[in-house]
């Protein structure tokens, strides 16, 4: 992970830091990126995933190479638009549901 400024947004800190990622296990499967902020110690929780989040991220990887494959062959004239079209809705919908799971698996942690 790369070192970059942020503000703190607590209100009564407000200072620059630098983000030192570090990162928990809770439980078997979900991993927890957090860092915090150096002068008022507040926790920021940058990302979280589990097994199943993990899984859909590798897949997601491999429906983008799909939609590239399918980009080429629709300007070679290998297939219809429509294909294209149905590729980025498909995506778009699986994007949406990664994005839910992930919101679900944030507030069950920041609920902890
Ligand atoms: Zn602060």
């Amino acid at each position: 992970m790369t070192m970059s400024d942020l503000t703190c947004n607590n209100e009564r800190c407000n200072k620059k830091f630098n983000i030192k990622l570090r990162k928990k296990k809770h439980g078997v499967s979900v991993i927890e990126h957090f860092f915090f902020c150096p002068h008022c110690k507040t926790r920021y929780s940058s990302h979280v995933t589990d097994q199943e989040i993990r899984k859909r991220q590798r897949d997601m990887r491999k429906y983008r190479e799909e939609l590239n494959q399918v980009a080429k062959d629709w300007t070679a004239g290998k297939c219809f638009g429509e294909v294209y079209d149905e590729k980025i809705t498909f995506i778009g919908q699986k994007e949406r549901e990664l994005k839910a799971l992930v919101d679900n698996l944030k507030a069950k942690i920041a609920s902890k």
